[in-house]
């Protein structure tokens, strides 16, 4: 499906709403129109929009090869800059997207880029957090551009948990975070400019799931 067809779904907005949120951030309308996220995610891409909504919603993707159909996880899916495990041969059917994967979470997509539209990311983050009263109970957090590929924060998911959100574990998600990733420096920021961007949008983007509890921005 197209980046507009999937931004349009009723379905999507309902259930994945950070999915759609991400893929308005993509390119402008003639690209968003013509550009499909299987591309997106099959072009290895690590600045790739979809990717956080991808990597915390835990999707599966149906892969058509040589040999038949075979189910792949989103988790590494990328192997490196432009690179994924797919074959010759190999056709992404569809993505598969999982009830238990969604419900109940609050989530949230920021892409740092250095002008409002039509320009990649410098640094995307997004989260998936799922509160028990006034703790959180489960939270996923993924960046893009933050290393090789698009990844996520198992570090700064487990110090969350079981705690509120205050400035405090917001301060501690973010030194956190800091063993999850591996920034680079490039033409577009260097290596010490990324690792900022990355610790103030992991403290944006939860405190932005939690205000909005998971409705667009
Ligand atoms: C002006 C411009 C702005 C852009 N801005 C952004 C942006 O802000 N954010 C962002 O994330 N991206 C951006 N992009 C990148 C672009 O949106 C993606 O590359 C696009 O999603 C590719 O989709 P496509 O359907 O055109 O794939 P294609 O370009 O046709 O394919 C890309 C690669 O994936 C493979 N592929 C495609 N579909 C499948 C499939 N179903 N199974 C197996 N392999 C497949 C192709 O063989 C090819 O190697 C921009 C691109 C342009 C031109």
């Amino acid at each position: 499906a197209t980046f507009s067809e999937i931004i349009n779904s009723e379905i999507i907005r309902q259930h994945v709403p950070m999915l759609a949120q991400a893929l308005l951030t993509i390119g402008g309308p003639q690209v968003r129109n013509t550009g499909t996220m299987g591309g997106n995610i099959c072009n290895g891409a690590v600045s790739a929009d979809s990717a956080c909504a991808a990597l915390v919603y835990e999707f599966d993707l149906l892969v058509l090869g040589l040999e038949g159909e075979r189910t792949e996880s989103i988790h590494g899916f990328h192997t490196g800059p432009g690179r994924t495990i797919l074959q010759q041969g190999d056709l992404l059917k569809s993505f598969v997207i999982r009830p238990e994967n969604y419900t109940g979470f609050w989530a949230s997509y920021i892409k740092y880029a250095m002008r409002g539209a039509m320009d990649i990311a410098t640094i995307g983050c997004g989260a998936a957090i799922k509160m028990n009263g006034d703790e959180v109970e489960t939270f996923k957090l993924a960046f893009t551009v933050a290393a090789p590929t698009p990844i996520r924060c198992p570090t700064a998911e487990k110090i969350m948990v079981g705690s509120t959100i205050s400035e405090q574990s917001l301060e501690r998600l973010a030194d956190a975070v800091e063993a999850d990733v591996k920034p680079r420096t490039s033409w577009r920021a260097s290596k010490e400019f990324r690792l900022h961007i990355i610790r103030t949008l992991a403290k944006k983007v939860t405190r932005q799931a939690v205000t909005n509890q998971g409705g667009n921005d």
